[in-house]
């Protein structure tokens, strides 16, 4: 029998403002539409249906956030993986509302966290650096596409100089600076999105490892202890799902592991962050690194491995830290953690409809933060009958790689040792 898992040992879970406790899914239930899954974006499905009025019930398998969302880097990153592959299905003219899809998850976003009164950290600023001359010219491609759009926050090229200024490291060649992107706890904010859900009337089940999803005009979607009978059903445990192996084969599962040091000294935030901005480099096997609230350097990246184990993080992450920050050697690390990443091989978000009345909604190839937000959106208008958008996404074509959900650690292997070399490059 599948058991629920205790949440992982993240800073996130550590400084949580709500620890939730959510009742299980007993007894036969009926809802407009059921959720499975309570990350990004089941949760911001839910809410999305709450606000038009909808009664929702949401199953998770752990606790909200338990996933992806509640222990990832934080970065709120403007634009939608896959964008070039997308506009070639769509067609000339897509452009401006490829763009602007990019961007409407940070609307969402601020916008929530406004109206809920979210306490989640959220700050703006962001650095893409650049290791190599083929990143300065695609930061350069970025810039100019920000200029057509006529972008109205600040953004500017940072040279090496500059960028040693602005975050205490001489690792990078050089960035772009964007102040409409930026950072938060995303586990404060997804619980905080649960509670504004369940208080527009939403009901979340934890604990409650959905087994089974009997198909038809009102699909059921069963555990071992209740059933929740639905108009709709929407599938949202992206690379954490273990229903629908077709869905599985359509995603690439990549890990992604974080460290988080001792809270920083007022010398050492002025040294290596003085602005607060979360910083990313381009590669596919990345790093990306930022300051909590509480001064702590969240420094993430990934590599190949497969366990949740803090030695073992620790091991691959420390060096690499001190690469970047010499200086933070003698720092103690407090807190290491990982997850898993839904990345698919166009690197398109999958989002469709298995049968007319079960939609899913997954692999935003890391760039899941803003993302889920625009997708559980477009979720919503497909549940009230807009299909627009959601056509967009499922009319691109995945990449099926056969077997994939069968042979998930070589796959993951052999993905990263391809994107390790294709980096290099
Ligand atoms: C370490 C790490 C760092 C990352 N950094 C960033 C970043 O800085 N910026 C960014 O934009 N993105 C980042 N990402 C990606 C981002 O976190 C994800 O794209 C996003 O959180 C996906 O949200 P989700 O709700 O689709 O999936 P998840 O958050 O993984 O949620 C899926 C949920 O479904 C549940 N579930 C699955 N199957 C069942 C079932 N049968 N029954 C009931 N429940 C089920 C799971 O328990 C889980 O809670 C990172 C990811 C990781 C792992």
């Amino acid at each position: 029998m599948l058991q629920p898992q205790p949440h992982t040992g993240s800073y996130y879970a550590a400084s949580v403002n709500h620890v939730t406790d959510y009742a299980p899914l007993r007894g036969e239930q009926r809802a407009d539409v059921c959720v499975i899954g309570a990350g990004f974006s089941g949760i911001s499905t839910a809410l999305h249906l709450a606000e038009r009025g909808y009664d929702v019930h949401v199953v998770e398998a752990n606790r909200v956030g338990w996933g992806a969302s509640g222990r990832n880097g934080g970065q709120l990153i403007g634009g939608l993986s896959g964008e070039a592959r997308m506009a070639a299905r769509m067609g000339p003219g897509s452009e401006d509302l490829i763009w602007e899809m990019g961007w409407a998850g940070h609307d969402i976003i601020r916008e929530r966290v406004k109206t809920y009164d979210i306490d989640c950290d959220l700050k703006f600023g962001y650095l893409s650096v650049a290791i190599k001359q083929r990143h300065l010219r695609d930061q350069q491609k970025s810039f100019e596409r920000m200029e057509r759009h006529g972008f109205p926050h600040e953004y500017r090229h940072l040279s090496r100089d500059e960028l040693a200024e602005t975050i205490g490291t001489s690792h990078y060649i050089g960035g772009l600076l964007n102040m409409a992107n930026g950072h938060l706890h995303p586990l404060n904010l997804c619980i905080g999105e649960a509670r504004a859900s369940v208080a527009l009337g939403a009901t979340i089940y934890e604990q409650s490892p959905v087994i089974d999803i009997e198909k038809g005009s009102k699909p059921r979607v069963i555990t071992a202890t209740g059933a929740v009978t639905a108009d709709f059903v929407v599938l949202a445990g992206n690379a954490y799902h273990f229903l629908e192996p077709e869905l599985k084969g359509h995603l690439f599962p990549v890990n992604s592991f974080i460290i988080a040091t001792e809270p920083l000294t007022v010398e050492q935030v002025a040294q290596i962050n003085p602005r607060d901005l979360a910083v990313c480099n381009p590669n596919f096997v990345l790093e990306y690194f930022r300051l909590s609230a509480d001064k702590r350097l969240l420094f993430g990246g990934r590599f190949n491995h497969f366990g949740v184990e803090s030695r073992k993080i620790r091991k691959f992450m420390i060096p690499k830290l001190h690469r970047t920050y010499p200086q933070l050697r003698n720092t103690r690390i407090d807190y290491a953690w990982g997850g898993t990443i839904g990345v698919t091989i166009n690197r398109v978000a999958q989002l469709g409809r298995l049968t007319d009345n079960i939609l899913y909604m997954q692999g935003y190839s890391g760039h899941g933060v803003n993302v889920t937000h625009l997708a559980g959106q477009i979720m919503a208008d497909a549940v009230a009958g807009t299909m627009e958008r959601l056509d967009m996404f499922a009319g691109v074509k995945p990449v099926v790689v056969p077997g994939a959900h069968l042979l998930r650690k070589p796959m993951v292997a052999l993905g990263m040792v391809y994107y390790q070399i294709k980096d290099r490059l």
